[in-house]
């Protein structure tokens, strides 16, 4: 193997590195430079040997440049230095290395200086910073809550918003689980269940989609939000931002929107159902008054007794009905304005339940009424109002039931209540319109069958009996019959 030639071999070194190498006398003059240093600050040799060194460095570094080589001259140190060079074009060259002192008989002779290009690292790093402020300066500014989180659920970033949502300060959370922060205690299994499926597929069901979900405040009461989580990754490891926006005052105007909808239904309802209750009661009324009329005038040409007793009987019928109809209308305003008086007494319960039937079944020829069985038990009640509960019960048994021709009645002791109920084999109530049956007014469309009727009956019925401290209940089904209960407590007098 040849030996070195320190020479050829220094030389080609110096000629060929990318490092910036140049050799400076004492005063500053530039006595060598080697390609790299020409072609970075894009001179040729004889445009800067013997020029001054400072002729090339940025006015921004002459003075660090200056403090810097005047230490290493008087050998006070040899750290490394980051400077500015200027190009002949004007643009600025960052490098960082090392000025060193070569001295004859401790007689400083000349320096020479090594260098680093690191102009495109500095500036990457500058765009980098300058993209951080700026994303900082939005996320502080941003008009919603932004929250950051990795995969681990650590909160990163607490905007000045959040802390405003949430009450709590960026100190207080960053960190921190968010989970155990912000998110309810209902909703925190279904949150990681979330997230650890979307580290496993990269599936994430709530991910860049606003949704409306309620978070957790700092003083513990839950208020509605609406939120958005993007996902980034970055090094490596998921990033979720979150925008939150607290819509408390969104969601109270929408509710009372919704609200005063349901209030202008329910009174365009109302209305209907009045204008339709007026036109059914002038209905009610009209057709006794138009038979009783009937039997006035056929009354006024008749002279035989037997005919015109007859005929008064069948009249007096009609007032009973318009009697009925009247009292019951007069009770629904009654029950209104709370003004019913019941004069309670000691009734023997069945001779009552006994009475009642029999006068209901003068008055009809199409069913059978029957008394199944009957407890021996008092009650302390209203006679006049039970008997209307009876009545009520027991007509409406009648005209729902046009098919059949019986109606069962059974009464019995249970506990301390005396349970009654009427049994009829009509047509049936269907399920969706059970609750609302004991409502004002409230009458099943039967849309094959007219039933005539003001919706009054079970709403003045139920009234009675909750006064008696009594329950009223219904068990039905449609095209088979219905059961109407109700039950009294039975009196203690004995
Ligand atoms: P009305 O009979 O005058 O319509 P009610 O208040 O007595 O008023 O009854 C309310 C509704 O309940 C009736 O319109 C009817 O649809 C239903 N209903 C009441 N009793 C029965 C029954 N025994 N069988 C079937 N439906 C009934």
């Amino acid at each position: 193997m040849k030996s070195l030639n320190f020479d050829v071999h220094f030389k080609d070194l110096f000629d060929s590195t990318s490092d910036l190498i140049h050799f400076v006398d004492i005063e500053g003059k530039i006595l060598k430079t080697n390609p790299a240093w020409l072609k970075t600050l894009e001179y040729g040799i004889e445009e800067v040997l013997n020029q001054n060194i400072f002729s090339f460095i940025s006015p921004a570094s002459h003075q660090l440049f200056k403090t810097y080589r005047d230490l290493v001259i008087s050998k006070s140190g040899v750290a490394d230095i980051e400077f500015e060079f200027v190009t002949k074009s004007g643009s600025r060259v960052i490098v960082e290395g090392q000025v060193g002192c070569v001295y004859d008989q401790k007689e400083p002779v000349y320096t020479r200086g090594v260098f680093r290009n690191v102009t495109a690292k500095r500036e990457t790093e500058e765009t980098l910073i300058k993209h951080q402020r700026r994303l900082q300066t939005f996320i502080e500014n941003a008009p919603s809550a932004v929250v950051i989180i990795n995969e681990q659920q650590i909160i990163q970033e607490w905007n000045p918003k959040a802390e405003e949502i949430f009450d709590f300060s960026s100190r207080e959370v960053v960190g921190q689980p968010m989970v155990d922060i912000i998110i309810p205690q209902q909703f925190r299994a279904a949150h990681l269940q979330g997230m650890s499926r979307f580290l496993k597929t990269g599936e994430g069901q709530l991910l860049n989609k606003t949704i409306e979900v309620t978070a957790l405040h700092k003083s513990g009461h839950e208020f509605p939000i609406s939120l958005n989580i993007s996902s980034v990754k970055i090094d490596h490891e998921w990033l979720f931002i979150a925008f939150i926006t607290d819509i408390t005052k969104q969601k109270a105007l929408q509710e009372e929107i919704i609200r005063q909808q349901v209030l202008l239904l329910q009174v365009k309802n109302d209305e209907e159902k009045k204008d339709q209750f007026i036109s059914m009661a002038s209905h009610e009324l009209k057709t006794p008054l138009t038979s009783l009329k009937a039997f006035v005038q056929l009354l006024e040409r008749n002279n035989s007794p037997d005919r015109a007793l007859q005929l008064a009987g069948r009249a007096s019928g009609y007032v009973r009905k318009l009697e009925v109809l009247i009292g019951d209308l007069l009770d629904v305003s009654k029950i209104k304005a709370d003004k019913i008086n019941y004069h309670f007494q000691e009734v023997n319960f069945k001779k009552f339940l006994e009475e009642s039937i029999e006068s209901v079944q003068l008055f009809t020829v199409t069913h059978r009424l029957e008394i199944e069985h009957c407890d021996d038990a008092c009650c302390f009640a209203d006679v006049l109002r039970l008997e209307q509960v009876i009545h009520n019960l027991l007509t409406n048994a009648i005209k729902y039931s046009p098919g059949a021709n019986r109606i069962i009645v059974s009464s019995r002791v249970t506990g301390n209540e005396l349970v009654t109920s009427v049994q009829d084999f009509g047509i049936g109530i269907a399920k969706e319109h059970l609750d609302d049956i004991f409502s004002r007014f409230y009458r099943v469309d039967n849309a094959d069958m007219k039933f005539q009727g003001l919706g009054i009956g079970l709403f003045i019925t139920k009234e009675i009996v909750e006064r008696h401290s009594g329950n009223l209940w219904v068990v039905s089904e449609p095209g088979k019959g219905t059961v109407f209960n109700f039950s009294l407590p039975i009196s203690k007098s004995d």
